[in-house]
């Protein structure tokens, strides 16, 4: 064998071994882009992004629940340490039901029915802004009562609301059984150890609101959402740009 054959396949092999280290190396890379996070990458739009996505179809704004529904009792819950965190997590003078509009033409109507009946809403939730739900499972870190971040909420995307019904000439709220973020078993549903005047509120309400389209959560009596075919993205807009961007509707 001579030396130049010798020397040829000792840098073959060399070129090889580099070959294929960045064979491998390309491989591993393509395979770090296309993890499943990439798959589930939640879109969250921050206000100049939602006001780009609302020009170009403005069925996707959000509106000021209240102006619609002027009836409606507000008690933001998040707005005051009276929650299941003991913190405020939404400055203190919140005091709005903002939610897309189709959503809150749908409470409208939930709540034109319930009137007749001599119901008012009250809200304890509605659209929450993003950054409180990374708050949230910061503090919690706990599937079953906080969104994970990695998801988002139906309340991050304004087509959820939390509710109960208040009797128009008491003013006081109906019983339930539970109160409003009450995690145990008594909050569910499928609870039949109430007697039978909450359990006929419950279904009160439940009954009209899916009758006017909204989905129930088995877990929560309070909980409700309007899902539509193609999911809103999730919004991360403080409650202080959607009072300016609402004001002249
Ligand atoms: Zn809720």
């Amino acid at each position: 064998m001579s030396q130049n054959f010798l020397n040829s396949i000792l840098t073959m092999t060399k070129y090889s071994h580099f070959t294929l280290l960045a064979l491998v190396l390309t491989l591993w890379l393509a395979k770090v882009n296309a993890q499943p996070a990439d798959r589930n990458r939640l879109q969250v739009l921050e206000k100049k992004a939602y006001q780009v996505a609302v020009n170009s179809d403005p069925t996707k704004r959000m509106v000021d629940a209240n102006k619609l529904i002027p009836s409606l009792i507000m008690e933001l819950r998040y707005a005051t340490r009276n929650n299941f965190t003991g913190k405020r997590m939404y400055p203190s003078l919140s005091n709005n039901c903002y939610l897309r509009e189709g959503v809150a033409l749908a409470l409208k109507a939930v709540s034109d029915s319930l009137l007749k009946k001599g119901f008012h809403l009250k809200i304890f939730d509605a659209y929450r802004p993003y950054a409180v739900t990374v708050r949230f499972w910061n503090l919690i870190r706990d599937p079953r009562y906080v969104a994970n971040p990695n998801l988002g909420s139906e309340h991050n995307r304004g087509t959820a609301v939390d509710l109960t019904l208040v009797d128009g000439h008491s003013g006081k709220e109906i019983d339930m059984g539970t109160d409003f973020d009450d995690f145990s078993e008594a909050a569910h549903h499928s609870y039949g150890g109430h007697k039978a005047e909450v359990l006929e509120n419950r279904k009160t309400l439940k009954e009209t609101m899916e009758h006017f389209g909204f989905k129930s959560l088995e877990t929560e009596w309070w909980h409700y959402s309007r899902p539509i075919p193609d999911r809103y993205p999730v919004l991360n807009v403080s409650f202080k740009a959607l009072a300016v961007l609402t004001a002249k509707d």
